[in-house]
């Protein structure tokens, strides 16, 4: 099929999101080579105009970058003390003129994969906690965690928002070293594996996301990133 759905080409243009496009619709503000829509399911073909509440709209161009985070970066947008941001970070220069912003957010002193873009609808669902992202965290502790501690922090522990648990967490070798742990997690609360573990009476010296919603860092060192690839934006849609 050609075209897109014009609740899609809304979103895409930057307007809002595709389900408030849908009420952009219903309430007839949507126009289509100058004729109010009235069906959700028209569609939109190259050379036709779409306007909302008047103003002529179009598809913006995306961008989505991984940038392997280094530390001491803010994951903001501008930062009114003045230091470094992730979109510094990333090479975007401080006017922004695409309207990047990091998808979450990783503290100042965590390291790795950190998602940008200026797509705001994919942004939304990767944040929402409904669709569960994955993300796994390597943490080093300057104590060894005990294995019962890895049992706790997999069946929950209690913060000040709720009951916190891994989904999965491993001493990422056995052999070597009981102050470095996997963990992995699908929520996303402010701070949350640092959280967990004051809660049991660690300190984190290094917390680092080696991978971010099926993203890897991979070959990228980190304080580098790259733009993502054609079938690494369909993965996350
Ligand atoms: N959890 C944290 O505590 N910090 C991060 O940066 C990410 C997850």
């Amino acid at each position: 099929k050609d075209g897109m759905r014009i609740n899609k080409y809304i979103s895409h243009a930057g307007v809002c999101s595709r389900r408030d496009a849908d009420k952009l619709v219903e309430q007839g503000r949507v126009r289509l080579n100058g004729e109010v829509v009235t069906e959700h399911g028209t569609r939109v073909y190259p050379g036709q105009t779409v306007e909302v509440d008047g103003d002529r709209i179009s598809l913006k161009d995306f961008d989505y970058i991984l940038l392997n985070k280094p530390k001491d970066t803010i994951s903001t947008t501008d930062d009114p003390k003045g230091r470094k941001t992730v979109l510094e970070a990333a090479g975007i220069s401080s006017d922004n003129p695409k309207g990047m912003f990091p998808v979450g957010r990783l503290d100042r002193n965590t390291t790795g994969v950190l998602l940008l873009t200026n797509d705001g609808d994919l942004a939304h669902r990767l944040m929402h906690p409904s669709y569960e992202i994955a993300k796994i965290y390597f943490v080093r502790t300057r104590e060894p965690v005990k294995p019962h501690e890895l049992d706790e922090l997999q069946s929950g522990v209690e913060l000040e928002d709720g009951l916190a648990a891994a989904d999965r967490v491993t001493y990422i070798d056995q052999r070597l070293n009981k102050t470095d742990v996997a963990l992995e997690i699908h929520e996303g609360r402010n701070r949350q594996v640092r959280r967990m573990f004051e809660k049991l009476g660690h300190d984190i010296v290094q917390l680092d996301r080696p991978k971010y919603a099926g993203l890897t860092a991979g070959k990228l060192d980190r304080g580098r990133w790259r733009r993502l690839r054609p079938h690494e934006v369909r993965s996350l849609r």
